[in-house]
């Protein structure tokens, strides 16, 4: 105990000497990429236009905008028409599910799956309020669909299926395409949340029959607060938002100009590291993951039996409370997370991985660990050293009082 004890401290001083954040967090958020700050600010100071006014003044922000419609369309292998500015994933999915309700008026059934992010749970859950039937398909316990059981839930009065193309807890990749060419075959429209695949795997919507995907910027090195709907120009879209012309009459409201041209030079340098396939992160996630499942007894990875996105890793730990984890890992300044960022400060445990495993308490005991470009190969060193103490500090203390571990690791630090 007295040699775990200087460790510990040695550990921390090295760690609080050091003065630097640890960010694991990346699909919560990301950090802005200062390219993308130097291309945004000249719209917020000198080119303040408003897109729709017809002086040339103005053309320098319309232009701006085209460009960035034009930069993003090509991350997307679609056309630059087919993109539709919002202010982010949330809106982006709220305004699918809006409008397919409205087109389909025989239309009283969405499927979608229990794993979707808030942001599709939550307008699906108010539909069933409001009398629309919604089917929340189950996963397996690696975090897959069953095409069958999703083939067997489109009713002739289903209105649309939305299913996300990467898990934001767990980096599962669902098989999306399969399920757009199922969904075209029956007829019904195709909605992807796609804020965190974007980027992160090549996308070629032009072949892939999906009507809607979301997106949402700060999840790529882009501003927060402004996203995109991909609407395949074939598909009909009455829009969530009404007012002035703007976005082709698609979504009313003046173009939050400097945002948009953010996203669009994210989304310039995501397909840019993309066809490079070099930025790193994949090699950074896996060593970090080879080490940890190596050097902690009892870590298990989360989503290991299905196909993933290259930067996360979702770890249950035996023996551990992820809250007590998180606290820890913060006073060492690791930033990670315990399934999403949206349920910090509740006590619920993820509906993620109790889908995947609802009789296990694997979503008590995990930890997301998610990577970004700017994440260098010494943080991973860091974290390779830290993780394994942290969880070995905490099977220590929780122990001996069975269980509740957040007070005494309070206290002991
Ligand atoms: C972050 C996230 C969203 C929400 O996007 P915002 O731009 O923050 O509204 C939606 N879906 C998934 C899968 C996400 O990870």
């Amino acid at each position: 105990m007295q040699g775990l004890q200087r460790a510990q401290l040695s550990l921390q001083w090295r760690v609080m000497a050091e003065d630097e954040i640890i960010y694991l967090d990346n699909n919560a958020t990301t950090q802005l990429d200062p390219a993308v700050l130097e291309e945004m600010l000249p719209f917020l100071t000198t080119y303040y236009g408003n897109p729709s006014s017809g002086y040339g003044f103005a053309a320098k922000a319309r232009k701006a905008v085209d460009l960035a419609r034009e930069r993003l369309a090509a991350l997307l292998g679609c056309e630059p028409a087919e993109i539709v500015f919002t202010s982010g994933g949330t809106e982006s999915n709220n305004a699918v599910i809006n409008s397919a309700l409205q087109f389909e008026p025989r239309g009283k059934h969405v499927v979608t799956s229990a794993v979707e992010h808030s942001a599709v749970l939550g307008p699906c859950q108010d539909l069933a309020k409001r009398g629309c039937d919604v089917t929340f398909l189950g996963v397996d316990q690696h975090g897959n669909l069953d095409l069958g059981e999703l083939e067997a839930a489109i009713r002739p009065d289903t209105a649309l299926v939305s299913i996300m193309w990467a898990n934001n807890e767990t980096g599962v990749l669902l098989p999306v395409e399969k399920i757009a060419e199922i969904c075209r075959q029956k007829g019904v429209l195709f909605h992807t949340d796609a804020v965190q695949a974007t980027g992160k795997i090549p996308m070629r919507l032009r072949d892939t029959p999906i009507n809607f995907l979301s997106l949402s910027a700060h999840k790529f090195h882009g501003p927060k607060g402004v996203g995109a709907l991909y609407v395949n120009r074939r598909t009909r879209f009455s829009p969530l938002i009404a007012g002035g012309g703007q976005e082709n009459g698609r979504r009313g409201g003046t173009e939050n100009v400097a945002s948009i041209v953010g996203l669009g030079k994210a989304a310039e340098f995501a397909a840019k590291y993309l066809a490079e396939g070099k930025c790193g992160i994949r090699s950074i996630r896996d060593r970090f993951e080879k080490s940890v499942l190596e050097t902690v007894s009892g870590a298990s990875l989360n989503g290991a039996g299905a196909p993933r996105i290259p930067n996360t890793s979702s770890v249950s730990f035996e023996g551990i409370e992820s809250p007590a984890a998180l606290l820890l890992l913060d006073r060492h300044r690791i930033c990670c997370s315990a399934g999403s960022a949206c349920r910090t400060g509740s006590q619920e445990a993820s509906h993620v991985l109790r889908a995947m495993n609802p009789s296990g308490d694997g979503a008590r005991r995990s930890l997301r660990f998610s990577f970004g470009r700017f994440n260098t190969e010494a943080q991973i060193d860091r974290a390779i050293e830290v993780v394994p103490r942290v969880i070995e500090k905490l099977r220590q203390i929780a122990a001996p009082v069975g269980g509740n571990a957040i007070s005494p690791v309070a206290t002991a630090l």
